[in-house]
């Protein structure tokens, strides 16, 4: 396609900031429409999958039971509210940084703190999973699964608790008869001494 005037193309904007209050009745923003997220680091689509992570465990089961409270929504926000401060601060921080690489003409050098920094083992590693993880990562609970982990933990411990038993008991049938053998095999060396 051919552009014919600047009408035909549009700005994308960036932009970094987050609603007062992430939810009204029957209502729960998460993502981007929570909170903008800017491309620095790419970690928005991050944050909106661990947003939507988090929704889901948390509402599956008022939506179950079609009542879905306002403390319900209440606490989706309140769980990812910390993350977005958090990785916003750090995207407002890298965007002056990135405006004063573009606003420096001459030769750019990294900052000693930085490059004593990047020496320190494994720490581009520690970098790379922190930016990825994020500050709260979020996990699909599975409650079938849990609930059969429950269920082989139970029985691994009613078959340890059952198989002590027999075996308290067989050893203590051992020993009873091998004390009432040695009485009885006494006895007659008792009567030969006599
Ligand atoms: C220029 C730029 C570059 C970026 N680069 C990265 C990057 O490299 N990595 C990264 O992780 N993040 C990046 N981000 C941030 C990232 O794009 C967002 O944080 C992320 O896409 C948010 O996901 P979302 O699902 O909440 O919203 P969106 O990705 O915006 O998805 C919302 C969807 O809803 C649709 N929609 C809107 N209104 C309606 C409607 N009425 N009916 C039906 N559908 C509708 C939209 O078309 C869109 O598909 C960048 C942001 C910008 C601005």
């Amino acid at each position: 396609m051919e552009l014919g005037e600047w009408s035909q193309i549009s700005i994308l904007t960036v932009q970094i900031n987050r609603l007062r209050r992430w939810y009204r009745c029957g209502l729960l923003c998460i993502g981007d429409a929570a909170h903008a997220m800017s491309p620095a680091g790419g970690v928005g689509i991050n944050l909106a999958i661990q947003d939507a992570v988090a929704a889901a465990r948390i509402l599956a089961g008022p939506l179950q039971k079609r009542n879905v409270p306002a403390a319900a929504l209440a606490a989706v926000e309140k769980r990812r509210t910390l993350p977005t401060r958090f990785t916003q601060a750090i995207q407002l921080a890298a965007h002056r940084g990135i405006v004063r690489v573009f606003e420096n003409p001459g030769t750019i050098r990294a900052p000693w703190q930085l490059k004593a920094a990047m020496r320190i083992p494994g720490i581009q590693r520690a970098v790379g999973y922190a930016v990825g993880i994020g500050v709260r990562p979020e996990h699909v609970r599975n409650e079938r699964a849990a609930g059969s982990v429950r269920l082989r933990l139970s029985t691994v411990i009613f078959a340890g608790l059952g198989i002590a038993s027999v075996a308290v008991a067989l050893g203590w049938t051992i020993w009873k008869a091998l004390k009432n053998s040695a009485v009885s095999g006494a006895i007659p060396s008792k009567s030969r001494a006599a």
